[in-house]
Parts: C-alpha cells; structure tokens; sequence
C-alpha cells in the first residue's frame, strides 16, 4: 500500500483520540517515511513505537499527537524539544509553528546526525538540533513559548521549568517503572495536570536518570 494512502487511514485513526484539526493536518504533511530506519519502511505509519537505532525509539504517532494536541502550539512560537531522537516529533511541531522554530536537543550524536539529515529530506527548515543533555534544559534560547519533553525524567524538571516563559506549557512523562504525562502550565505559580500514564525511553542526563 502507498504511504499516502497509509498516512489517511492512520490520520483516519487518530481522530478516535480528540485530536484537533490543525495537529492532524501538520501530521498529515509530513512524510513519516524519512524518519523510520530502511527495515521498518512498511511500519512506517503503524500506530506503535518502532525503533531507530542505539536503543532509542520514534514515538507512536498518537503520543506525538497528544502531545502537540496539549501544548496547543501556534504560529510563530519558539519551542524546545529534548529527545530530538529520528527528529520526527519536531518536524510535526515544525509545521504547527509556521514562522516559528524549534530547538530539538539530542544527548546522542549519531542520531542527531541522523535527525537533521531527515529533516533537511522532509524539507523542514525551522529545526535546529543540538547535541547536549537537555535535562538541563537549553539556556542560551530560553526563555520557550513550549517545552516537549520526549524521554521520562525523574520529575517536573525546574531546569525546564525556569526556561519558559510566563503563560507557556510544557510536557513531560515523569516516571521510572510507571510513567505519567504531565501538563505544566506557567502562570504567576505552576499548573500540573496529570495526562495518563505513558511509555517513554528514560532521560539520562545530570537532572535525569543516571
Ligand atoms: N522525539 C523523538 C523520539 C525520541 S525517543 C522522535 O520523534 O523520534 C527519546 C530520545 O531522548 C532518545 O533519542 C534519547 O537519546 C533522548 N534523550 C534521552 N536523554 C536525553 C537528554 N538528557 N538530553 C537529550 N536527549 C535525551
């Protein structure tokens, strides 16, 4: 089957979970083909985690979904993404923030390699991926509009936290053994709202997972 045609149906399917119509129609353009490895071509629109090399996974295209769905992303918006991973999830961010861009922070080099080449094949040009550890956040393009969080930390990260700005949100699967996703929305305090329980790769880093 064509990916077009598989990429309908999985849009198709993410509308049994509430999605709203501008996050399904950033899915729906970009092409999830050139960001899932050679092997997993035919998964490439499976509505699963597939893996992408060095023990890391790309999400399942409903968390990504959910995901932006929460952060209710607009244009021109500055975000931070920490887990760039296949640099997939920030692509589909990439488009909800038009004018905007997105700094994607990966700990792993080879796959940040990997993630610029397949954004640069995708034809996204606001993504900018970084080799750092992001439980530390990304100071020097703080303070975000959004924070995305795609790896489980130990907690509500202040790192993170301190880099947005006042009125923005953040997600972040907290969590060692059960993960729970949470919305964090910046006002004069912190907003937490529990999202459901989740399945994420561990954050590693110095305020992650050791
Ligand atoms: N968003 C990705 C999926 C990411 S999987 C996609 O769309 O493909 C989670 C990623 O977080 C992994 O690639 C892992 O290497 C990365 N990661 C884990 N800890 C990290 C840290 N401290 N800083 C940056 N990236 C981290």
């Amino acid at each position: 089957m064509e990916f077009e045609i598989k990429r309908k149906r999985l849009i198709e399917g993410l509308r049994q979970h509430n999605i709203n119509e501008r996050v399904l129609s950033a899915i729906e353009r970009i092409p999830r083909q050139l960001f899932v490895p050679d092997n997993e071509q035919e998964n490439a629109y499976a509505d699963h985690p597939l893996p992408i090399g060095c023990g890391q996974t790309i999400s399942a295209p409903h968390m990504v979904a959910i995901m932006c769905d929460l952060l209710d992303i607009s244009d021109g918006m500055k975000i931070l993404e920490i887990g760039a991973g296949s640099g997939y999830h920030a692509a589909v961010m990439a488009k909800l923030a038009g004018s905007g861009h997105i700094y994607a922070v990966e700990r792993i080099e080879a796959l940040a390699l990997s993630a610029r080449d397949n954004l640069k094949k995708a034809g996204i040009t606001n993504v900018t991926v970084i080799v750092e550890d992001g439980s530390l956040g990304l100071p020097q393009f703080a303070p975000y509009d959004r924070i995305s969080v795609a790896a489980a930390a130990p907690e509500i990260l202040d790192t993170l936290t301190d880099q947005l700005k006042v009125g923005g949100k953040l997600v972040i699967p907290v969590g060692r053994l059960y993960q729970e996703l949470y919305l964090v929305t910046k006002t004069d305090g912190i907003k937490k709202e529990a999202k459901g329980g989740v399945v994420f790769v561990p954050l590693i880093g110095k305020k992650g997972f050791s």
